[in-house]
């Protein structure tokens, strides 16, 4: 188990974590084929999305990167690779994210991203890339923590 911790403390600080995550997992061209998986957790507002968007800049996506809490899932195509944003927020039961075709997504070649990714139960992979956000109210603070096998 490998273990990263960061303090940001501002969106684009958050956003350019991503962006090193990221550039750290494509230097591997089989974990691409597999599918890198960025599992994400934290409270709302804590910056899961954002992490998400710095993940898209770093891929050459100039599309806005919103939310997809109504919508599940979007899916972008970056310079190198194929990027999909997973919002499990309004999902109610892991069954549920089987219907949707997540397993699918995961293991199709590129980046899929994940936010409240607890929701999925253990459908995420062992090869994830988990990463937590802790906020505190007011405060533009984020503890961000990485873990991966
Ligand atoms: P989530 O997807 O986890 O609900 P978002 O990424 O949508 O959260 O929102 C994070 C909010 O917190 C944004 O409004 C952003 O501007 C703000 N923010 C303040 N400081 C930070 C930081 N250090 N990292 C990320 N977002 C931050
Ligand atoms: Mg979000």
């Amino acid at each position: 188990m490998m273990e990263t911790q960061w303090t940001t403390h501002s969106p684009e600080e958050t956003a350019e974590k991503a962006g090193l995550l990221l550039k750290d997992a494509l230097a591997s061209p089989q974990a691409i084929q597999a599918g890198i998986v960025f599992a994400l957790y934290g409270d709302l507002g804590s910056g899961k999305t954002c992490f998400a968007q710095g993940i898209a800049s770093a891929l050459g996506i100039r599309q806005v990167v919103t939310s997809p809490t109504f919508i599940i899932m979007n899916e972008y195509r970056g310079t190198l690779c194929g990027f999909r944003h997973i919002d499990l927020y309004r999902l109610e039961r892991p069954e549920d994210a089987l219907a949707i075709g997540i397993e699918e997504c995961m293991d199709s070649p590129g980046i899929t991203a994940i936010e409240w990714a607890e929701r999925a139960g253990d459908l995420i992979p062992d090869r994830a890339i988990h990463v937590r956000f802790q906020s505190q109210p007011g405060l533009d603070e984020r503890l961000i923590t990485v873990q991966r096998k």
